[in-house]
C-alpha cells in the first residue's frame, strides 16, 4: 500500500519578528507550519524558515541552551529559508558589524546597508522565478555583497542579490511574507518536498 502523501511540516523560528505571517504563507503554499521556540522542537521538521527581526537579538536567544548548535546541525541536512535577519543568520560572513552566523549560505552580508529605518521601501523587480516581476518589501535591509559560485541569484536590488538560492538554502534580503505573492513560499515548500523524497 502506498502511504497518503502528507503536507511537509515546516518550522518557523518564532523568537522575534513576523513569524505568524510566514506561518500563514506556508499554509497557503501547502505546508503544515509549526512555531519553533526551543531546540527540541526542530526534531521532526522537514524544513525551517528563519524570519526577519533583529539578527543580534535572535542570535542572543539562540546562544542559550545550545540552540545555535542544534540549528547548525539542522541546517546541514534540512532545507532552510532565511528572510532579512534570517538571511543574515544563514550567511558565511556578516559585516557591519561582524557577528556569528550559521554559515550555510556561501555569501557575505552587510547589515543595515541602506541606512536607517526610514530607508525601508517597497520595490518591484525582475526575477528569475516564473510569473513576472516580484514585489519586495525591504525593512532595514541587509545587502548581499558577495556570493560564491554555487549561489543562484533570483532577483536583484540595485545590482546586488536580493533573492538567492544555493541547493536547499533559500534567502531573501526582504520580507516575502508581507506581500501577497506566494511564489517564494511555494518554491521553499517544493524544495522541502523534494528533499523529503531523497
Ligand atoms: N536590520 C536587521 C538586522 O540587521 C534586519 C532587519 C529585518 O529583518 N527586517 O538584523
Amino acid at each position: 500500500m502506498i502511504d497518503e502523501p502528507t503536507h511537509p511540516r515546516i518550522g518557523v523560528l518564532a523568537i522575534q519578528g513576523d513569524y505568524a505571517a510566514h506561518a500563514e504563507a506556508l499554509a497557503e503554499a501547502g505546508a503544515e507550519p509549526c512555531a519553533v521556540r526551543k531546540p527540541d522542537e526542530l526534531a521532526d521538521l522537514d524544513g525551517l524558515i528563519l524570519p526577519g527581526g533583529e539578527s543580534t537579538t535572535i542570535l542572543r536567544f539562540l546562544e542559550k541552551r545550545r540552540f545555535f548548535e542544534v540549528l547548525e546541525e539542522f541546517c546541514a541536512c534540512k532545507p532552510v529559508f532565511g528572510t532579512c535577519a534570517g538571511a543574515i543568520l544563514l550567511a558565511r560572513e556578516v559585516r557591519n558589524p561582524a557577528q556569528r552566523s550559521l554559515g550555510v549560505l556561501d555569501a557575505v552580508v552587510e547589515r543595515n546597508a541602506y541606512g536607517r529605518q526610514i530607508d525601508s521601501t517597497i520595490l518591484t523587480a525582475e526575477t528569475a522565478l516564473p510569473g513576472g516581476p516580484l514585489e519586495m518589501v525591504f525593512i532595514r535591509a541587509p545587502r548581499i555583497v558577495e556570493t560564491g559560485a554555487g549561489v543562484q541569484v533570483l532577483a536583484l536590488r540595485d545590482g546586488f542579490p536580493a533573492l538567492v538560492r544555493q541547493g536547499a538554502v533559500l534567502a531573501a534580503t526582504f520580507h516575502p511574507e508581507l506581500s501577497a505573492d506566494r511564489r517564494m513560499h511555494r518554491l521553499f515548500v517544493q524544495t522541502v518536498t523534494a528533499a523529503r523524497l531523497k
